[in-house]
């Protein structure tokens, strides 16, 4: 099992019980590691597969894990509690919902559920949306709860904090009302149920001897003290993770983290690997070279005996367009030579690039699968499924209610919906259980609609989970409002999807999911044995239904799933397909072949970061992460025009091309147009985009003049390119610095001579070209 390690490898997996940390870069062996010595501690009789927890970022990787697990040993993993933050403190808080003050059945928010909660809350209270917009109320409400912070413990220093709080607050009672939680919530809650609940805790600190958590680095504060005190009673810790691949700052991860734990818990015992497995010799210097601009760094060496390989390629094209059509035919290529799809990815900064690769792939009969994006369990249409199914689950989930009480159209008015709103505000229940207290016309459509979902829930009890959600398709009206509508196609395959995504999960229930624990998972857990009755005793009596039975319905370990699954699109698993994904998802992950597509200032590095403190530094990081997915080859291609939200916007080449040193590159398109002019005009920055934002260019880049673009913006007869001399009747002579838009709304932006940089309607403005 380890004699294929390397000395380091080894040392780490066989260290003695006690905490450790492994501090290494990208593709040292952290993750095989850190699955290895959990199949060795298991080997060597140290502790049984019940006695470990296991962290990992994303269920993909969970079930990667898993999946080596019993490639190395004889073990049956089901039940075992191997699974992210999130899934982790779901399955707590299911087996302990009553302690936790929760339904058993509680539904869980994703972002855009929660926001749209906040948005309801804020209309209810009549809160003026300028002072406090949706969105900066929930990253109040997560940072909160992210800092452990219940309402009353938010220090409220002014009075616009107050009313943050105050609506915290608020929002807070709506879901205990509703019986929701959302992601912040799912953390929060199985910590507080940990800390005041001693029996709780004694049990699981007990029975957790090891405790391992993969990436480390990208751990928030909560998530460092729920692993403090589940390790409290004595369980040993086992953190890997590189602070080089710290890339979720802005969601609240603290790389400090690493630091700590090395001060806390791992004093002296720190395993450094630097051994790279994964990438050859060009790719793995090149990424090596690039973080090497980043200061604040612990420091790491990493070296391959791989080889050279293949230069890192970079590609510039005229339009993203062109770009995608590049990559598209040299995938091709890869492909005929050999390359299994599956072993090929095209990674992205932000997610609105997906649309042009999928459309090019789409065109060439390529097959691929795109993870996170839009995710499959996000779509309009699945959504509206799941809610129904939601409500079967817990028609008090209001979220769920006013998504589907009127869709598809059962003649449910807005008003109807305000006064239902204000009946249920009234009597502090949820919209369903004020129903009864509506007269009239209105009250009756509403009864109408609980019958349906009382029916629906009645189907529930007795068919299988696909063919329910068949069956609610169908009788919700959703079915017959897809086939209606034009592009309902394409939804209605979704739905099917959903249906065979249920399929599979049932299929695969208990390797994921919630599962119903296996026999031997109870046997070793008292909580969910018979031993139970010991703990009853203490005022803790667990739930009857947890005993000796599985803990929740397929239905309601479906919905937890739908909420917590990382954007896998089952529409395509197990198909050998090429893989689309932003950068973030790809962590952990490696391929043969990577495409890191839109290197462009202002896409990568993105113009967000170039204002924030330390933003450039986590772009960096986050190239880091990109180029060392590549084991063979790694591509870097850009475009020098591309249409992004509805505009097109001209960019200059990424900062992070010209950190790599040239003995790794190859440029399959000219790199002279790339030199700095002596004579840099003022205006040369960051990434233009038109600009129809009237400000500046505030790059902290080098300046270096546009290159000569063959796009441009052609209105009326005249035809305008970046970098050409114009003429303003009142601003006199100027030069074409920015483009966008089209036809009666292109704009240009011009810096004249005299005047400074204005912006102007190319259809209005009076230019002669000079
Ligand atoms: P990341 O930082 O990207 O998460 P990592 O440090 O977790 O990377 P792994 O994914 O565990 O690295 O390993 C990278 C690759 O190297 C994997 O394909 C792994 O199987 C392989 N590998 C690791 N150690 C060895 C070894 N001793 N011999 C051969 N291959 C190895
Ligand atoms: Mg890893």
């Amino acid at each position: 099992m380890i004699g294929s390690l390397n000395p380091q490898q080894q040392a780490a997996v066989t260290l003695p019980t006690g905490h450790a940390l492994v501090l290494a870069g990208a593709g040292s062996g952290k993750t095989r590691v850190l699955t290895t010595r959990m199949a060795w501690l298991i080997q060597t009789s140290q502790v049984s597969p019940f006695g470990l927890l296991a962290v990992t970022f994303t269920n993909k990787s969970a079930r990667e894990m898993l999946t080596r697990l019993s490639a190395l040993l004889p073990i049956n993993t089901r039940g075992m509690w191997v699974g992210t933050f999130h899934g982790l403190c779901n399955r707590l808080l299911r087996a302990h919902h009553r302690d936790a003050g929760l339904p058993q059945t509680f539904q869980i928010l994703d972002s855009a559920d929660q926001l749209s909660a906040i948005k309801r809350l804020l209309k209810a209270a009549g809160v003026d949306d300028d002072k406090y917009p949706p969105r900066d109320v929930q990253r109040f409400i997560n940072g909160s709860k992210e800092q452990g912070l219940r309402p009353d413990n938010v220090d409220a220093y002014d009075a616009h904090r107050r009313g943050m709080v105050d609506l915290y607050r608020q929002y807070q009672a709506q879901c205990e009302r509703e019986g929701v939680v959302d992601f912040a919530e799912l953390l929060l809650r199985a910590y507080e149920l940990l800390l005041r609940n001693a029996p709780i805790r004694e049990h699981y600190q007990r029975r957790f001897q090891h405790i391992l958590v993969d990436e480390f680095q990208d751990t928030n504060d909560l998530q460092y003290r729920w692993l403090k005190l589940l390790a409290g009673g004595g369980a040993s810790l086992f953190a890997v993770g590189d602070d080089d691949q710290s890339i979720y700052a802005f969601r609240g991860a603290n790389v400090g983290n690493m630091a700590a734990f090395e001060r806390e818990f791992a004093q002296g015992n720190v395993i450094r690997l630097e051994q790279n497995y994964r990438s050859f010799g060009h790719i793995l210097d090149s990424a090596n070279a690039l973080i090497a601009h980043n200061s604040a760094r612990l420091g790491k060496n990493l070296w391959t005996e791989q080889g050279e390989g293949e230069p890192v390629r970079i590609c510039e094209q005229g339009t993203d367009l062109l770009e995608a059509q590049w990559v598209v035919d040299e995938m091709r290529a890869l492909i005929s030579s050999g390359h299994p799809r599956r072993d090929i990815a095209v990674l992205y900064r932000s997610n609105a690039q997906s649309r042009v690769i999928e459309h090019t792939l789409f065109s060439s009969g390529i097959p691929y699968k795109v993870y996170g994006g839009q995710r499959f369990f996000e779509r309009q249409e699945v959504k509206h499924a799941l809610a129904y199914l939601r409500l079967i689950a817990n028609p008090n989930d209001d979220t769920s209610w006013l998504r589907v009480v009127n869709f598809p159209a059962r003649g449910i008015g807005a008003r109807t919906l305000e006064q239902l709103g204000d009946l249920a505000r009234g009597a502090g229940t949820s919209l369903y259980q004020a129903v009864d207290a509506l007269q009239g016309k209105s009250g009756a459509k509403l009864q109408a609609f609980v019958e349906l979902l009382s029916g629906l829930a009645e189907q529930a009890r007795e068919l299988p989970l696909p063919e329910l959600i068949e069956h609610v398709v169908h009788h919700s009206g959703l079915r017959t409002f897809y086939m209606g509508e034009k592009e309902g196609a394409d939804r209605l395959e979704n739905l099917q999807e959903l249906v065979n995504a249920a399929a599979v999960f049932v299929g695969e229930e208990g390797l994921m999911g919630e599962p119903a624990l296996s026999q031997a998972a109870r046997a070793e857990d008292p909580l969910l044995s018979g031993q139970a009755l010991l703990l009853a005793g203490q005022g803790n009596a667990p739930d009857p239904e947890t005993v000796g039975g599985p803990t929740l319905s397929p239905l309601d370990a479906f919905l937890s799933h739908a909420s917590l699954e990382a954007g896998d699109n089952q529409a395509q698993a197990g198909e050998d397909a090429v893989q689309l994904m932003t950068v973030h998802a790809a962590k952990g992950l490696e391929f043969d072949a990577v495409f890191i597509t839109g290197l462009e200032e202002g896409l990568f590095p993105h113009e967000n970061s170039l204002t924030e403190q330390g933003g450039l530094e986590e772009e960096r990081r986050l190239m880091y992460v990109a180029m060392t997915r590549a084991r063979k080859r790694l591509y870097l291609t850009l475009a020098q025009s591309r249409m992004l939200h509805g505009q097109t916007r001209y960019a200059l080449r990424s900062r992070f091309l010209s950190e790599i040193p040239d003995v790794h590159l190859k440029w399959l398109t000219p790199r002279e147009q790339q030199r700095v002019p002596v004579d840099t005009p003022p205006w040369a920055g960051a990434y233009r985009r038109g600009d129809a934002y009237g400000r500046p260019s505030t790059g902290t880049m080098a300046p270096r003049t546009p290159r000569s673009l063959t796009t441009g913006v052609t209105v009326g007869d005249q035809h305008f390119r970046i970098g050409q001399g114009v003429q303003h009747a009142k601003f006199g002579d100027g030069t074409i610095i920015g483009l966008s838009g089209s036809g009666t709304d292109a704009q240009a932006q011009i810096q004249f001579r005299d005047v400074g940089t204005k912006t102007l309607a190319l259809g209005v403005a009076k230019l002669a070209i000079t």
